[in-house]
């Protein structure tokens, strides 16, 4: 018998796999491509809100976690996954400036916030109003840190490139049994996918589609990542990622017209130089209603799980919560109420 059965390789199911790696767990993922949210992400890890100058929920522990996470996982699959980039936000006002040196007396955001101002960073990207620094940012490539590990799961035998039917889940006193295959636990991260899963979809998971354009400019020669109404995050190769949009209306997981209109509009606005729009992407964000991530045991079936609802910042949060539900599940510490799915289950779940 496994120890686990795994849903879903995005970022949840990949540092979920992760932990059972470090904990010599035998299981065995189920990965149907459905969903993309992690393989577009912009990959950025970045603890400040940018619109607000605050801290991201929990941003120090997780950065803690998550970076030494990832430089792990490169060690581990032999590829470069972790690239440090500054990211620099344009200011629109004088009273933004002022609120920018205002949040960085505070002492959690000190470290992060640089109060230096810089006038210039790019001849084709003027700004009146200069730009402020945040520090110990940078972007995971979350397309090569899936593709690696997935190639990596798939040599060890620890994948199954299916869709996983709900249907034909058996649950048992003490093991499930899925298709011949007993686990003893059974760890759903299916992101938005999770709306079909008929154990967990009481749950309010919210799906807030996001696109990029990638853009070819080669006079932007840009080095650094750009926050202003949208970001611009350097591929290599003249290439730029620009975005992202937030529509929690359309559900469609393909890209749109109208977000790339909105995009080149934005973009037009804030570079001097020529470019090309020459790719889209399209993935739809597992977002709660409170903002936090859904974590925990099925209210019913105590062999089931979900680690969901990461919203636009799994790459940070995933590393940290992964650790928190396998010792859970394993040592029986518990989750933090602000993280645990039961904040829900009273009012949603009708058995
Ligand atoms: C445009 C965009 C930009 C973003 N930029 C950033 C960023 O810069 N920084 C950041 O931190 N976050 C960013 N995010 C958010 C981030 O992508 C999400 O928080 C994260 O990817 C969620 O990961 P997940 O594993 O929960 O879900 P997903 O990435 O959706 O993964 C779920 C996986 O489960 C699989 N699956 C689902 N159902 C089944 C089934 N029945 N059987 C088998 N497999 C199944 C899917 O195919 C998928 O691979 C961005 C998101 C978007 C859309």
């Amino acid at each position: 018998m496994l120890d686990y059965i795994v849903v879903g390789l995005g970022l949840s199911g990949i540092a979920i796999s992760r932990r059972l790696e470090e904990r010599n767990k035998n299981f065995i993922v189920f990965e149907d491509n459905s969903q993309k949210s992690s393989l577009v992400a912009g990959g950025l890890f970045n603890p400040v809100i940018l619109k607000r100058f605050t801290l991201v929920w929990n941003a120090n522990e997780q950065m803690k976690i998550a970076i030494p996470f990832y430089k792990e996982m490169e060690t581990q699959l032999q590829a470069k996954i972790v690239y440090p980039i500054e990211i620099y936000r344009k200011f629109f006002s004088a009273e933004e400036q002022n609120n920018w040196f205002e949040a960085a007396d505070k002492p959690l955001l000190s470290e992060y916030l640089d109060t230096n101002l810089v006038k210039d960073i790019n001849p084709n990207i003027p700004s009146e109003f200069s730009f402020g620094r945040v520090r110990q940012t940078g972007v995971i490539d979350t397309d090569i840190l899936i593709k690696e590990y997935r190639n990596y799961l798939k040599n060890e035998d620890k994948i199954q490139f299916e869709r996983f039917d709900y249907a034909a889940l058996q649950i048992n006193e003490d093991s499930v049994s899925y298709n011949g295959i007993s686990a003893k636990q059974i760890i759903f991260c299916e992101g938005f996918g999770m709306q079909h899963n008929p154990f967990f979809n009481y749950l309010p998971l919210r799906g807030n589609k996001g696109e990029y354009i990638t853009i070819y400019a080669e006079a932007l020669q840009l080095k650094e990542a750009v926050k202003s109404s949208v970001f611009i995050i350097p591929l290599g190769n003249d290439l730029y990622k620009v975005g992202a949009t937030y529509n929690n209306q359309d559900k469609d997981p393909q890209p749109g017209e109208a977000a790339r209109q909105e995009l080149v509009k934005k973009i037009t606005q804030l570079i001097t130089c020529k470019f090309e729009v020459v790719d889209q992407s399209a993935g739809i964000r597992p977002a709660s209603k409170d903002r936090k991530p859904m974590l925990g045991r099925h209210p019913k079936y105590k062999n089931l799980y979900c680690c969901n609802g990461f919203g636009s910042r799994g790459v940070l949060i995933s590393p940290m919560v992964s650790k928190q539900l396998i010792e859970f599940i394993e040592n029986e510490v518990q989750l933090p109420p602000e993280i645990d799915l039961q904040r829900f289950s009273k009012k949603h779940y009708t058995d």
